[in-house]
């Protein structure tokens, strides 16, 4: 790994990267910044996760003249989260860069607020296809001076439908712009594009190993559709799952699960596609800030979504394929923590289990779902093991004394601290 040190690159943004944490480059960092640095097209391979949006955002702002505030940068990205996520951190990476303009443009927002600051003049312009091209019809958007574009997660902007509109975007664009394509699927519709749009591309891919992946426990459980939603919440218990991102493969499945949730006690919510954005952003919000502890989604409802302290992704579907199976892992472990991914997988899933797990070369390990009695043990453990983890820390003096005073002859401490821990379990 390389350090940014290393790059060209300017000393305002190496220290707002020195602000955020970072120290040494991601692999497609490390094979993209200098390829971007010295302007040439990227056809770039990657997961969400992998550190793509720094590795295109450094060669956009190193490119930037501030003086002249109309675009110069377009980024393309298939959903408003995805947008706001990447306005933000290319913000954050530019902070020190005096007066830069960075916006997000997206549908679901009033069109009206978006064209004044699209009028006042910005840099960089973040935004979903739609509203590009609605923001170019109305007169509100020059792609004129534009010197960049990036097309991030190409795939599924394409899966969306944009085709056209990315199409229309880039031949409103100057022919002799850098163009960066980032997909994490490079299917033939997205190596057509990159042929007639890119200028002699360099292809870069990083591949979904280990170290692209970061300490993922991955496990898996065989079940039997009708019980799989008592299998989702036996696999809380065992887990001690607080919090997770639950993943359907349908709209009807989301549905199924949320309110199966809700109905036994657990505060969940749904996210599909069919939502309205406010409806999204605001369920959203609601788990990013831990008012509600399970997020059940759809794929395309999830994608790029960067969720920090994820600890848990339960598949509760197994997903179509190894791809959208990383993509969806991929949530958790963000920026170098750990993380765990459980997959129910249920008879109608094995197949694409199967396949899944042959390309993840061993790395899911299959177990079963503990029975109510292995259940109730591992619970007790788990409680047994907390209290005397505060035995190195806490002065229990005061607790001995009570203990002492209320054990005899019959009634022996040991006997004292069974009935606590039976009491605790059952809460
Ligand atoms: P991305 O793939 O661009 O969505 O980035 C995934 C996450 O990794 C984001 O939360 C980034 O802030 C973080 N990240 C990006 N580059 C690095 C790096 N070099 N070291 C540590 N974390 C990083």
């Amino acid at each position: 790994m390389m350090n940014f040190d290393d790059f060209n690159i300017s000393d305002e943004i190496k220290n707002a990267i020195g602000d955020m944490g970072f120290e040494k480059t991601t692999p497609i960092q490390e094979m993209a910044i200098p390829l971007g640095l010295a302007g040439r097209d990227i056809t770039g391979q990657a997961q969400t996760g992998s550190g793509k949006t720094i590795a295109f955002a450094i060669p956009v702002l190193e490119k930037l003249f501030i003086p002249d505030r109309s675009p110069q940068s377009i980024i393309l990205c298939p959903t408003r989260e995805l947008c706001l996520q990447v306005a933000d951190e290319i913000s954050k990476l530019g902070k020190y860069v005096k007066k830069l303009k960075v916006l997000a443009v997206y549908g679901g927002q009033p069109i009206g607020k978006q064209t004044r600051v699209l009028k006042k003049g910005v840099h960089i312009v973040v935004g979903t296809p739609g509203r590009v091209i609605d923001h170019i019809e109305r007169g509100n958007l020059n792609l004129i001076g534009v010197e960049s574009v990036v097309l991030d997660e190409a795939d599924e902007m394409l899966d969306m439908g944009f085709r056209d509109d990315i199409e229309t975007i880039l031949k409103s664009t100057p022919r002799q712009r850098q163009t960066m394509l980032f997909s994490a699927t490079m299917p033939t519709e997205i190596r057509k594009i990159a042929k007639n749009y890119q200028n002699n591309p360099k292809f870069i891919k990083v591949s979904n190993k280990k170290e692209n992946i970061p300490k993922i426990t991955q496990h898996a459980f065989m079940t039997n559709h009708k019980y799989k939603f008592d299998d989702l919440t036996k696999l809380f218990e065992v887990y001690a799952i607080k919090s997770a991102l639950i993943f359907c493969n349908t709209k009807k499945g989301v549905d199924f699960v949320f309110k199966r949730l809700k109905k036994n006690g657990y505060s969940s919510e749904a996210l599909h596609g069919d939502m309205t954005q406010k409806t999204r952003d605001r369920v959203m919000n609601k788990f990013r800030n831990g008012n509600v502890s399970f997020l059940v989604a759809t794929d395309v409802a999830a994608r790029g979504l960067d969720i920090s302290n994820l600890d848990f992704i339960v598949n509760y579907d197994v997903a179509q394929n190894y791809d959208s199976y990383i993509h969806r892992i991929g949530r958790t472990a963000r920026a170098g923590k750990s993380g765990c991914a459980l997959t129910l997988v249920s008879k109608e899933d094995f197949a694409n289990f199967n396949n899944i797990n042959k390309q993840s070369k061993g790395k899911i390990t299959q177990k079963k779902i503990p029975s109510d009695a292995e259940i109730e043990n591992i619970k007790l453990n788990r409680i047994l093991d907390d209290s005397l983890n505060s035995i190195k820390i806490d002065n229990l003096e005061k607790y001995i004394k009570i203990i002492k005073k209320k054990s005899s002859a019959d009634i022996s401490s040991e006997k004292i601290a069974a009935a606590l821990l039976r009491k605790l379990g059952e809460n």
